[in-house]
């Protein structure tokens, strides 16, 4: 998961360990390995190891806050986030949030941040290309014809955002109540997507929205735009919402 990733501890053995080799020289590498923990140096490497995590998630973050204006698709969101980390690895101190003395980057394993970019980028895209609906929970009003709906979007084990919407089958009329993604997962198609299941499990029915502000606006306008469904927001015929 793209999460667990940035932030959980990373084992020492990711992304992998050359398996110790056998026979003499196995116990002769045992051994050293046991001397390096000894003298502390293993310590210093999980320190080292973890502030490169730490690189890697807080321009991954910086990335993503830039999103609100850029809206990067997500070939353009990984071209991004791959420039800020070469720029900052090319620096010679990296100043962390929350850290007194900023990072050497001659102390850092580079080569780990780079395979932790890379995994990073093919579990989004892996989520991305993945993602799939939750069925629908359906909830109804007691003598109401009308019922409301939610479900998830999901890639692998993340939930990517949710959807609430409403039917009246009576008068043939779906309303879109919410779709929420987290910024980490606007951009990237998800909710043209989840729009398109909707009106998929509900077909024939003429959809209308709730009112939608800033950025969301824009991505209505561009769904209304590139289909021949019939969304209007002006108006609700259903008086049971
Ligand atoms: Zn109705």
């Amino acid at each position: 998961m793209v999460s667990s990733l940035l932030l959980d501890p990373l084992p020492a053995s990711w992304p992998c360990q050359p398996a110790r080799p056998g026979g003499l020289s196995g116990l002769i590498a045992q051994a050293r390995e046991i001397i390096t923990t000894f003298r502390g140096e293993d310590f210093v490497q999980r320190l080292n190891r973890a502030a490169m995590q730490r690189v890697v998630c807080e321009v991954f973050q910086l990335a993503l806050d830039e999103q609100e204006t850029e809206r990067r698709k997500p070939v353009e969101f990984a071209q991004a986030w791959k420039g800020r980390l070469a720029a900052m690895l090319a620096s010679e101190t990296i100043q962390l949030s929350g850290r007194r003395q900023p990072v050497s980057v001659a102390d850092l394993d580079v080569d780990l941040g780079w395979s932790l970019y890379a995994a990073v980028d093919q579990e989004r895209a892996a989520a991305i290309a993945n993602a799939t609906a939750t069925p629908s929970s359906r909830r109804e009003w007691q003598g109401s014809p009308a019922a409301f709906y939610e479900f998830w979007v999901v890639g692998g084990q993340e939930r990517l955002g949710r959807v609430r919407y409403a039917t009246c089958e009576g008068c043939q009329a779906g309303l879109i109540r919410k779709i929420s993604f987290s910024l980490e997962w606007q951009y990237c198609g998800l909710g043209t997507r989840a729009l398109d299941e909707v009106q998929v499990r509900h077909p024939g029915l003429a959809w209308y929205t709730t009112d939608q502000y800033g950025s969301a606006l824009g991505f209505w306008e561009r769904y209304r735009q590139s289909g021949d469904s019939p969304w209007t927001d002006r108006g609700c015929p259903c008086p049971h919402w």
